[in-house]
């Protein structure tokens, strides 16, 4: 601290990473040297750990274990196993999350099995500025199951768009771009008092928004597993369905693997009796391992704890951005932390150039078209000085790009 009490944002952050009870968590993610990662939202990065299970996984349980591994190597009971460590982070029992497929796939199936509960109502809600796949496969889900698919912009809009032809929202919990977060009890009661039901899409969410799907009534939810979970590339999706509604929906994608008895070979499809019925086909056995190993960090982390560093580094991030007011830097994620999901946004006439000059200097983020540039803040693998340093690249870019214009 300076005389007079003045503190710089790198002595704030110095004091902010002495104290923060997650910064241990840190080292256990692999580092580029040179390089600050603020893509976690997009694309988790690796944790040590990860790495040396899947040469395990590689050497022993494929190369040496071969076939035998389904069951020696506990490959059958990896969804099972994987589901239970996401279940805590949704607040809601094991019963009812299953891992498997992608999140488009999985949406899908949710679609579907929501509008089984349809009770004579037509229409699909989906939100116009929803992640595109989340719009296209309502889309193509709506054609199929011939319901009436329509797009609102706003919360506001969705509120007095719902009516007694509503049947399912479709609705992700974190704006993509801004990172704007919605309230899911309050957004769910809304929804559930006109009779329709919710499919929140958390896959900007887990990880870094403790949760509780059970208590607040949520009908279905899905996600993805390589964002803040740090999965890997095409990490496995989770889906999680309520144990009221899981015994009446079916999986309209009923491979075997959703099959009561997988392994008995029947020509009959009998669908499994719990949360298992929301599998297709073979699981992924390198990606799952991977996503269950990444997920034993958060055995003994505290969800607020987090949720605490997320809302301090990305508040800390747009406040070193908006201290020179010389750049054409446009802050559009929202500026109360507890509505901001882990990533900030800006809007830059030449977001693609300020984002490359970025990424020369050692800092990775990502463009949205057309003129966004976002930074993602894997809340276990960074440390504040990362996100203070990071921000004044981003300053001096922004401003290199303005110069040469
Ligand atoms: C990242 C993301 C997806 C990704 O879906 P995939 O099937 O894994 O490609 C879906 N929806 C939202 C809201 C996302 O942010």
């Amino acid at each position: 601290m300076r005389e007079g009490g003045i503190t710089t944002f790198e002595e704030r952050a110095a004091a902010l990473d002495a104290a923060d009870p997650l910064g241990a968590y840190v080292d256990r993610f692999v580092r580029k040297p040179g390089c600050v990662y603020l893509d976690g939202n997009s694309l988790g990065p690796l944790q040590h750990a990860v790495q040396a299970r899947l040469k395990t996984v590689i050497a022993d349980e494929w190369g040496t274990g071969l076939i035998t591994s389904w069951k020696e190597g506990c490959w059958l009971d990896l969804p099972s196993q994987t589901a239970s460590r996401i279940a805590p982070l949704l607040g809601v029992s094991d019963a009812s999350v299953t891992v498997c497929d992608s999140t488009s796939v999985n949406l899908f199936k949710l679609i579907a099995a929501a509008w089984q509960h349809r009770e004579g109502r037509a229409d699909i809600l989906v939100e116009s500025t929803n992640f595109p796949t989340d719009l296209y496969i309502a889309s193509g889900a709506a054609a199929l199951l011939g319901a009436s698919l329509r797009q609102f912009d706003t919360a506001d809009e969705l509120l007095s768009s719902l009516d007694a032809s509503t049947a399912i929202v479709v609705l992700t919990h974190v704006d993509f771009r801004t990172g704007a977060a919605l309230d899911i009890p309050s957004v769910t009661e809304e929804v559930h008092a006109r009779g329709g039901r919710v499919i929140w899409d958390l896959s900007h969410t887990t990880g870094v928004f403790p949760l509780a799907l059970e208590e607040w009534n949520v009908d279905f939810a899905v996600g993805c597993g390589y964002k803040f979970l740090n999965g890997g590339p095409g990490a496995p999706s989770y889906l999680y369905c309520s144990p009221q509604l899981l015994p009446t929906v079916e999986n309209a994608l009923p491979g075997w693997w959703g099959h009561a008895a997988p392994f008995a070979m029947s020509p009959h499809y009998e669908s499994h009796p719990d949360i298992l019925r929301f599998q297709t086909g073979t699981p992924s056995i390198l990606s799952l391992a991977a996503l269950h190993e990444a997920l034993a960090i958060w055995n003994d982390i505290d969800l607020d704890a987090v949720r605490q560093k997320v809302e301090t580094i990305s508040s800390l991030f747009i406040d070193v951005v908006a201290s020179e007011a010389t750049t054409l830097l446009q802050c559009i994620s929202p500026a109360d932390p507890s509505t901001r999901g882990s990533h900030a946004a800006f809007r830059h006439p030449r977001a693609a150039q300020v984002m490359a000059t970025c990424i020369a200097t050692g800092v990775i983020g990502d463009v949205r078209p057309p003129d966004i540039v976002r930074f993602g803040f894997a809340p276990l693998a960074l440390t504040y000085s990362d996100a203070v340093h990071a921000a004044k690249t981003l300053l001096a870019a922004a401003a290199s790009c303005t110069a040469g214009a």
